[in-house]
């Protein structure tokens, strides 16, 4: 089965799929009366919300000191009727819906709605992640994603930003990734290393020698092999990034819900494949969504669903059945869950200076600046058999003290005096079949599509995964990027796509 395209067929929404011809078809059937009923119905909507603010103001200045207001604001409330509703208001969702509308025509109009159940994001891998961008992967899709997303990130104000709104700063920390590798992995380091440079990567191997000469402070010994990115690599600021897009995303009509879903309708139709086997193909038709302090739950009518809920995306295909149902069609789960990583922040006055990159040392462990003055971030991922608990966020200080810090010691010396100041831990959106992204349509639930399980890798591919699935969605294929490879049928046939250099 192809990916899908959308398109609409009078008032009512169809999904073709893969079919260009008969996207176009539908669309020449489209009642042009009803759009622009549909249109002037939303400016009348838009128009009556901007009087209730300015209404709302005005008691407010009436009635100093109190949160009164005659009249609630349904700012927060979802549509009846959306053609795109994205599930997680996460850097992901907002990119998709950023790129949905940056790429739509006037044919393509399409009103695109974003339900977050959390507008604090208290829980949610963006805002707690460590900011870091790299082209050191191993898979080619990786690395153009990631140049794609430094591109976009050094172009940021072309991108997102707003007339008369302010220039955004990303704090983007041009500083590089140095990979260190052992006796043993020094030949992958250096395949990948390859690849790297081959898809247009700026990186260089360097010697143990050459490596103490640029960085005095890193004990060499047991080094083999180190990579140091010379350009489009280091960190920057996570909030700002999914602040713009948000910003961005509403000033383009993308509407805003606080609400959660928590379930969906959808319609079944039986089909006979090739081989004359009966399957199920679903259809979302409505998307339920649990608003705050409401029993009640709305119900919105959409064309399309973009399961963009980070960690908790596999829940949400479970309201669809993905993950239920007999061998070869449903069973097979959307194989995300959260894993819980922690974050130390450390102080060293004599620690690695304005030159210091994000260092991942070939133990696992890895450390960057945090600002000046002697910060500094890092941490671990555990192994399979040290995965905590992930009910809550709390962070397990032994792990610092008795697994991460010796191995920082060990390779900084001068860290051997560094103070723990404080620490978060936040899920990775971990893929447990490969640790890459699931990017694209489902198979057998027709108008479904997915940007999860990205690993720890999510924020820096976010641009690249907008603008693929935005493609998708308009366009029924992948234009400027091909990341078919990341499709949900993978799991399915069991057909991995391995990425050597997951962190
Ligand atoms: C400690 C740590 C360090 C990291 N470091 C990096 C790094 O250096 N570089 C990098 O590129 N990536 C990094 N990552 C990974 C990156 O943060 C994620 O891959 C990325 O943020 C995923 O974005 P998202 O929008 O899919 O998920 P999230 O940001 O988690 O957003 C998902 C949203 O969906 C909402 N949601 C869930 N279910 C529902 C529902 N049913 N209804 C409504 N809303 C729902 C949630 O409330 C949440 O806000 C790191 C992650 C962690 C935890």
């Amino acid at each position: 089965m192809s990916a899908g395209r959308l398109c609409r067929k009078g008032s009512c929404l169809l999904l073709a799929r893969g079919d260009p011809v008969l996207g176009a078809t539908a669309w020449k059937h489209k009642s042009f009366k009803t759009y622009t009923a549909a249109l002037k119905q939303e400016d009348f909507s838009k128009l009556i919300s901007t009087e209730m603010v300015k209404i709302q103001k005005k008691a407010k200045e009436a009635l100093p000191g109190s949160d009164w207001s005659p009249f609630k604001s349904m700012d927060h409330l979802p549509p009846e009727h959306a053609d795109v509703v994205i599930v997680g208001g996460g850097i992901m969702g907002w990119s998709v819906a950023y790129w949905v509308k940056k790429l739509q025509t006037q044919r393509t109009t399409f009103k695109v709605v974003v339900v977050e159940r959390d507008p604090s994001y208290s829980h949610a891998s963006t805002v707690l992640s460590a900011g870091g961008i790299r082209q050191q992967f191993s898979r080619p899709e990786n690395i153009q994603m990631s140049l794609f997303g430094a591109d976009f990130l050094r172009n940021v104000n072309d991108y997102l930003g707003i007339e008369n709104g302010d220039r955004i700063d990303i704090q983007f920390n041009p500083s590089g990734y140095l990979f260190l590798s052992s006796e043993k992995s020094a030949e992958i380091l250096e395949e990948n290393y390859r690849v790297q440079r081959e898809q247009g990567a700026k990186v260089a191997l360097l010697s143990p020698d050459q490596l103490k000469k640029k960085f005095p402070w890193i004990n060499i010994q047991d080094v083999a092999l180190a990579s140091y990115g010379l350009e489009n690599e280091g960190w920057f600021d996570p909030w700002t990034l999914l602040n713009a897009f948000r910003q961005k995303a509403l000033s383009m009509g993308v509407l805003h819900c606080h609400g959660e879903v928590v379930g969906f309708d959808y319609v079944t139709r039986e089909m006979l494949t090739a081989e004359g086997d009966s399957i199920n193909l679903k259809r979302i038709k409505q998307v339920i969504v649990q608003t705050q302090n409401s029993l009640e739950t709305q119900h919105v009518e959409c064309m399309a669903v973009v399961n963009t809920a980070g960690a908790w995306s596999s829940k949400v295909a479970e309201m669809v059945g993905i993950g239920h149902g007999n061998p070869g069609t449903y069973e097979v789960k959307l194989p995300v869950e959260p894993r819980k990583r922690y974050v130390y922040m450390f102080h060293c006055p004599n620690g690695p200076g304005l030159d210091c990159p994000l260092l991942i040392d070939s133990s696992g462990a890895y450390f960057r600046r945090e600002g000046l003055g002697g910060n500094y971030i890092g941490g671990m991922s555990p192994t399979e058999e040290e995965e905590p608990d992930t009910s809550n966020l709390d962070v397990d200080h032994n792990y610092f003290q008795e697994k991460v810090w010796p191995l920082l010691a060990h390779r900084v010396p001068v860290f051997e005096s560094l103070k723990v100041k404080s620490a978060w831990a936040g899920y990775y959106d971990y893929n447990t079949f490969d640790q890459n992204g699931i990017i694209g349509a489902h198979p057998l639930v027709q108008n479904l599509y997915f940007a999860c399980g990205f690993s720890g890798h999510g924020l820096q591919q976010a641009p690249a995964v907008g603008r693929g699935l935005a493609e998708l969605m308009h366009e029924g294929r992948f234009i400027t990027l091909n990341l078919s490879c990341f499709d949900f049928k993978r799991v399915i046939i069991q057909q991995p796509v391995l990425e050597r250099n997951i962190v």
